[in-house]
This record gives C-alpha cells, structure tokens and sequence, in this order.
C-alpha cells in the first residue's frame, strides 16, 4: 500500500486506535501532522565523556566495559534494583536502575554499551542512575538511542519517546515523495535552503549539528515564508477587489466641533483612513494604540467622513459595557454634527432589535454600535460602507469577516490596544497598511507603579482609605483561578480578598467582580462602579478591556508575577485615564527572577510597544501565537525572537513572489498555495 502525507497514522505499524488517540492529543492525526510534529529540542549523544571528566550533574554519554556480574537486589516488594560497575580508560561508575529487573539479564559483564545519562556521586564514586544503554555497535543508527543527536518530542499520557521516534522513521520512509513542501524550487535555490526531504530527515534524525541547522533554517524560512504569504494574500484579495470610494472632506471640519484638539497621532491616523477610502481602494487599516491614546475619537473621526459620503457604519466592541460606553461617547461626537447613532446588543428586548433591524436596513440609522449581536442574520444594512472594530485581539478572525460582508465590501478599521511588536507586524500586516498611535493627548499625568512585596499591605490600607477619602476611586486586581486549578497557598482569589478587604476598610463600600459570575451580573458591577456607587473594585482580569473610569485613580494587582507583560500594561491603562494622580502597585513575594524582570520593566516604562518588545523577548511567541489573541496560526518551528532574520527575508521573499504571481496560480506555486489555505482552514477550527 502506498502512503501519503494524507493517510492517518493507524496505516504505521504499530499504531492501533489506542495509540491513535494519544497521539490525537498532540493534534496528530494524519502522517503529515506526525511529520511536521517538531522535536523541542534534541539531545547531543554523539560525543563521549570519559568516565573521569565526567562531571557530577552533567549529563553525558559514556562509553564503558561493564566490569561486574549485573547484581538484583530486592529491597521490598515492588523495589527491585539492578547494579554494576563499568570502566573505561579512565575510570570506573556505579550504575543503578530501579525496577527495570530485565536489565539483569540484557546487560552482559565483559561487553561495551554506552551508557547516557546524568552523574551522581555517592562519596568518591561517581553513579549513574537509570541510564539509557545501548550496546556499542548498535549506536549512531536512526532507530537507535545513542551515538547521535536524539531528538526530544512532546509527549502525552500512553507515548514514549520510543514510540514517537519509531513512528517518525515509518512515517518518513513511507512517503518520501509526498513531504510537506511549499516552497517552489526558485525561492530554494535563491535562499540556499535545502530540499523537503533533507529537511525532514535532519530535523528529526539530524546527522550531524551542521546538518540540523541546515534543516531548521529551511523549515522556519517555510513556516514563516506561507504565513507571510496567507496573510499577504488577504490583504490582497481586499485591496483589490476595490473599495467603496468615499467623496474628500477636510476632517478639519469635524475637529472644529471637539472639546480639545485632536493629537498629531490622531491626525495622522485620520489622513491614513481619508487617503485609504477616497482612494477607491479597500481600506483594510490595524490601528494600533497604546491605551488611552484617543482611537475612539479617531474612529468617530471616520465614522463621520463616511457619513459625509451617504454611508453607515458599524462599530463592534467586544462586551456590553464597552457598547454601552462607546454608544455614550460616540453620540457626542456625532449627534451634534446630526448622525443619528444606534446601539444594538444582546440584553435588548425583541421588540427593540426588530426596530434597530427596520432602521439599518432602512438607512435611518447612519451608525450602528454593537456587540456580537451586530452579527446575526437579522441584520442587514441599507448602505454599509465602513465597520470598526474595538479590541480586535477579543474577535476572532472570521467574526470580524462576519460583519464586513454584511455591506458590499465596506472600508474595515481594527483598533487594537495591544500593541503588536515590529517582528509580528512585519508578517501580519505588511509594513504600511498600519496606523500607529504613538501619542497620548496632553496633560495626562503618568501612572506611578511601584513593585512591592506583600509586608506593604498595612501601608497599602491606609494608602486606600487616603484616596477614597479624597473621593478616588480604586481597582483591586486578583489572577484569575482556573476552575479545577489547585490553588497556591499564597494565591488571593478575587472573592476572598474582597471579603479580607471589606474588613479593614469597614466603612468604604467594596465589590467583587469575576469570571464564574453571569455576564449580566457583571454588568451590573461594573455598571455601579463607573458611576460612582463602589469605592473599592476587586476584580479578576475580566476588567482588562475595559470601561473608563475618569475618576479610578489607584489599581493594586495582587499576585503580579501571575500576569504576563501586556496584561499588566493592559490592566494598568484602565487608570491615569482622568485629571488625578494615579498610581498602580504590582504586589508580588515571588523570588524568580524571570518575574522580577517583568515587574522591572512595568515600572520603568508606560509605552505598549517597549512592553510588548519585551513581552515577546520573556514570553516567547508561544504564547502570542497560541493564545487567541491575534487570531494567528501557531508556529512549530520558527521563533520571531531569534529567527528574526529569516523573518525578514521570508516576507521579502512572499512579498516578491506575491507581486508576480498574487493569485498563486502558477505551477510551480500551487503546492504554497495549498499550504497557505490549510494554514488558514486549520486555525478557523482551532478557533471555534
Ligand atoms: P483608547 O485609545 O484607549 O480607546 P479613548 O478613545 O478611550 O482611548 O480616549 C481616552 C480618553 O482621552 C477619553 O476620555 C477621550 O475623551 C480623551 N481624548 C481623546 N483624544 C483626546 C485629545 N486629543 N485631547 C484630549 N483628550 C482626548
Ligand atoms: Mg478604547
């Protein structure tokens, strides 16, 4: 039977349905998913130690005579141990293995293994325990456990090591014309990267480090290189399936009518969007902005240009609250230059949906803002020509296509606070279709943030009680405690602190909001406390995209190491957002020194992309990929911090082909062109 990539991995020997499920669990399913399962990281067993350099604590191969009868030892039931001596040139060690009585009989005196594994040391002597051994003409084969660099796998529950690797050199050998291979043969030669089938080969039997290199390069340029051209591709497809063309209004017009003076970075971000849409291409602008930078203005700003034209608009936030507010903040700017805004969400009565439905699709409502509810089937728009999207990191991908495609391709602006670094940028965006924010309005006082350890709490009390004296109001953040997480002793959950809390500030009125609570309940406390009826919130991170609370002028973040870089810069920007002083206190007793470094660079900076650079230095891009948040495929080679250059040669090269071939339609550019569909499809599944 002949195999492809295709084929499940029940068609291996030795894989029976019950392996099958485990390897499920790695998301393995099909030859090609094993394939493309990437070792973590590999193990050097190529290189032997000499007995007497061997290090206590490092772990080494050995090659050594076994020198003494293999010896079983039967301490108590179910604790047998097998002892020897083995010698080289240069010395002798004591190896042990623990329940493993076969060894007794499969290890021979007189014969030469290698042994890998870590020293110990028992007085003078050095020991080994458990080690792996292998007889030495059996090294240095694929199969075989030492005399070559082993690669690691992740493993689940019901697969060793020695399955997968095993499975690995069936599933290569299977189908060695069919391996996963995007890249056309130009763009190989062009970049000296080396052929499908080295790469596979060397990246989970490597030959040597020379080789594994060679590999790694090749298969992290790929992996980069379709990523860079799936997204290109969509950016693309919408730039040219042309943009409604919007009449050239001078936005000075609009800003004539504000409050305060619009900031360079707004302006600029507005000019971005007018040359965009009268341009008769389609607008398909990130804008990202450090919080409190002022995007909701901006948007209204665009909003408004729009309407001049005779279009609508539709404005999705990601929570009720955040609809609500927005509703409040965009009638301001609009109402009076006579746009007649509507909101639209979930908590509305029937009746009142049906009423918002007739007047979009009647076109008496010129903006519409919304949650989710924006995107039923019900509704329809007489003439939509422009859709925001607030937070976009909380939707997914296809939830945003979901309300483009209710109007014939209308412009899209996606705001984001999540500042992304330049790496991500790059290969997400594309370098100028991205408005950058990159300034607060004047007069903002910076947050002061202090990093302390739990011994500060009575300072901290007292602290709280001077500013709600002072008619300040305050957020208290705990991390949020997975359902069936066991808890840290030392882990404040959000309810339990609020009760602490309420106790030493008897007369100050303390709330408690979090993730198990009813999204209605919620609401309803975070309702109370914009306006003013809580002194003291205390919250998980569900406050984390959230309402504006001119008058918060203090958040304390309790467990601070819980929380990663962003969050943090996130959580912080909920205060300083009024006329007060405020302060943000990341409380911590963690003694690590990764932990330490993140609550470093919180305190000395308050710019989002300084904190997301270092974000993803600490974090690793993991977690910006795994996460939802970008809405991105993950990576299982490549890293954005260290292949930084491969990054950008891999985008030139997508952006290059792309210019020629956009459509992917040449021959040569099918296979990429398949690859970058499934790398789409794959992550619309693992979104849902
Ligand atoms: P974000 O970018 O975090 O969404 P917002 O749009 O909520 O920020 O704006 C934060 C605050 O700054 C709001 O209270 C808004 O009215 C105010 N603001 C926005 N632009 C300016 C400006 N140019 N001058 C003064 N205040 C501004
Ligand atoms: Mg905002």
């Amino acid at each position: 039977m002949t195999l492809t990539a295709d084929s499940p991995i029940t068609a291996l020997r030795g894989i029976g349905p019950k392996k099958a499920q485990a390897y499920q669990k790695l998301g393995v399913n099909t030859l090609r998913d094993l394939i493309t399962l990437f070792p973590r990281r590999y193990e050097d067993r190529t290189k032997f130690t000499p007995i007497a350099y061997a290090m206590p604590g490092d772990t080494v191969c050995i090659r050594a005579m076994i020198a003494s009868v293999p010896r079983l030892n039967r301490i108590r039931r179910g604790m047998e141990l097998v002892k020897l001596r083995a010698v080289d040139d240069t010395g002798s060690i004591e190896i042990t293995y623990f329940n493993q009585t076969y060894r007794k009989d499969s290890l021979h005196q007189g014969e030469t293994y290698i042994f890998y594994g870590k020293i110990g040391l028992t007085g003078q002597r050095r020991t080994m325990t458990n080690p792996v051994a292998e007889r030495e003409e059996n090294a240095g084969s694929s199969t075989s456990v030492t005399g070559r660099i082993m690669p690691v796998y992740p493993l689940t529950t019901g697969l060793t090591q020695r399955n997968v690797i095993e499975a690995m050199r069936l599933a290569l050998d299977a189908c060695p014309n069919d391996l996963p291979d995007a890249l056309p043969t130009e763009i190989l030669d062009r970049y000296g990267l080396a052929q499908a089938g080295f790469a596979y080969e060397n990246i989970h039997f490597p030959a040597d480090m020379g080789s594994l290199e060679l590999a790694r390069r090749r298969l992290i340029f790929e992996e980069l290189f379709v990523l860079a051209c799936a997204m290109g591709r969509m950016r693309g497809d919408r730039a040219r399936s042309g943009g409604i063309r919007m009449s050239k209004s001078d936005p000075e017009e609009f800003y004539r009518t504000l409050p305060f003076r619009p900031t360079g970075a707004q302006r600029r971000a507005v000019e971005d969007a007018v040359s965009d849409t009268c341009a008769g291409a389609m607008m398909s602008r990130p804008m990202q902005g450090d919080v409190g930078s002022g995007k909701t203005l901006i948007a209204a700003a665009c909003i408004w240009l729009v309407w001049k034209s005779g279009y609508q608009s539709a404005f999705m936030a990601p929570t009720e609250i955040l609809a609500e507010q927005h509703d409040k903040t965009l009638r301001g700017f609009l109402e009076p230059l006579g746009l007649r805004v509507g909101c639209l969400i979930g908590s509305m009565t029937a009746k009142q949906k049906r009423a918002v439905y007739e007047a979009l699709e009647a076109g008496t409502v010129d903006v519409i803002i919304g949650t989710h509810a924006l995107i039923q089937e019900a509704v329809h728009f007489a003439k939509l020509g422009l859709v925001v999207t607030d937070e976009q990191h909380r939707f997914g991908v296809e939830q945003r296509s979901a309300l483009a495609e209710k109007g014939h391709h209308p412009h899209t602006l996606v705001m984001s606070a999540t500042p992304i670094p330049r790496t991500l940028a790059l290969i997400i965006y594309g370098d100028l279709d991205v408005s950058i924010v990159d300034e607060l309005p004047p007069g903002r006082q910076p947050v002061e943030t202090f990093v302390v350890d739990s011994s500060y709490q009575a300072r901290l009390i007292a602290f709280m009680e001077k500013l709600i004296g002072e008619g300040r109001q305050i957020f208290v953040v705990c991390p949020m405690v997975e359902e069936n997480e066991e808890l840290p002793l030392d882990l404040k959950s959000a309810e339990e602190h609020a009760v602490e809390l309420q106790k030493a500030l008897k007369n100050r009125r303390v709330a408690c909001v979090h993730g198990r609570m009813k999204a209605k309940e919620k609401e309803a406390v975070m309702s109370a406390f914009a306006a003013g009826e809580i002194d003291v919130l205390v919250a998980t991170t569900v406050i984390e995209v959230g309402v504006d609370v001119p008058n918060a002028a203090l958040m304390i973040v309790e467990n601070a190491e819980r929380f990663g870089l962003s969050q943090l810069h996130q959580l912080r920007g909920r205060i300083g957002r009024g006329k007060f002083r405020s302060y943000c206190v990341l409380v911590s007793d963690s003694d690590s020194d990764e932990a330490k470094a993140r609550l470093k660079v919180m305190k000395e900076t308050s710019d989002g992309f300084q904190i997301a650079e270092a974000d993803l230095r600490q974090r690793g891009p993991g977690d910006f990929f795994g996460s939802r948040q970008h809405g991105l495929p993950e990576m299982h080679v490549a890293d954005l911090c260290s292949d930084m250059n491969v990054l950008e040669e891999a985008r030139n090269a997508a952006q290059e082909l792309l210019d020629r071939d956009p459509e992917l339609e040449e021959f040569g550019n099918r296979a990429l062109r398949a690859h970058c569909d499934r790398l789409f499809a794959a992550n619309a599944e693992r979104l849902n």
